[in-house]
């Protein structure tokens, strides 16, 4: 059944790609595999899926080490400052960071294993009280703030949208986030680099494809409801 849904989400891809007229390998699908056991990442993995994202630091580490090591592990949950060290050395890239003060502890651990560790700016696009991110008017001040600290390489934007049962109520929102990125971009700040859009979920995927994100973070459409 896993293989269906993932061929079913790989064909949504190509269409909307197609939609887009961008090429397929400019979109990363990450399985986001939180909640999920081992034996279906497994399944996921044999399909030759090699990003996997997870929104708790536990759960990272008790995979990972259950599995492959070429997974590229993503995380994209909230992340405490006190966890960090936990999943410094083994993370692919961290799509989650919203303030200064989570930027400066990663970089004081990746300064202790001497890694430049990748990062995303998560903003909170259409300024939902429940979400993380911070807001689109300090994205700018932030990401210049956060390009000083050595260890850390910024890449690029991510946001979740709101929960919608239509997607094109999103995509006002992946445009604007878009749009950011590209403005932020033309500033040409040093150690800060715009090539990853990490936005659109199971329900909104292809329209954020549509308006230019590089990575889909994919969980329901691939391993079921949790
Ligand atoms: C759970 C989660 C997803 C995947 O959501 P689905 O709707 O199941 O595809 C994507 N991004 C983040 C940040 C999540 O927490």
């Amino acid at each position: 059944m896993i293989a269906e849904h993932l061929a079913q989400v790989e064909e949504n891809i190509r269409t909307a790609c197609r939609n887009a007229g961008r090429s397929r390998e400019e979109v990363t699908l990450v399985a986001v595999s939180k909640t999920k056991p081992v034996s279906m990442l497994t399944e996921v993995y044999n399909c030759g899926i090699r990003n996997f994202g997870e929104n708790k630091v536990q759960e990272i580490c008790e995979k990972r080490e259950q599995l492959p090591s070429d997974i590229q592990w993503h995380m994209i949950g909230h992340l405490q400052r006190n966890k960090v060290k936990y999943i410094i050395r083994d993370t692919a890239l961290i799509h989650s960071v919203d303030t200064y003060r989570l930027a400066e502890e990663i970089n004081i651990q990746a300064k202790k294993i001497r890694r430049i560790v990748p990062i995303l700016i998560e903003v909170n696009a259409a300024g939902e009280a429940s979400k993380f991110g911070i807001a689109e008017d300090e994205v700018l001040q932030l990401t210049e703030e956060i390009a000083r600290l050595d260890n850390l390489r910024i890449q690029g934007l991510m946001t979740i949208a709101p929960y919608t049962t239509d997607p094109e109520e999103n995509r006002p929102y992946f445009s604007k986030i878009r749009k950011l990125s590209v403005d932020i971009a033309a500033k040409n700040i040093d150690n800060v680099h715009m090539g990853i859009l990490s936005m659109g979920m199971t329900g909104d995927y292809m329209t954020a494809i549509e308006e230019g994100a590089t990575i889909v973070r994919v969980g329901t459409g691939i391993f079921g409801a949790r």
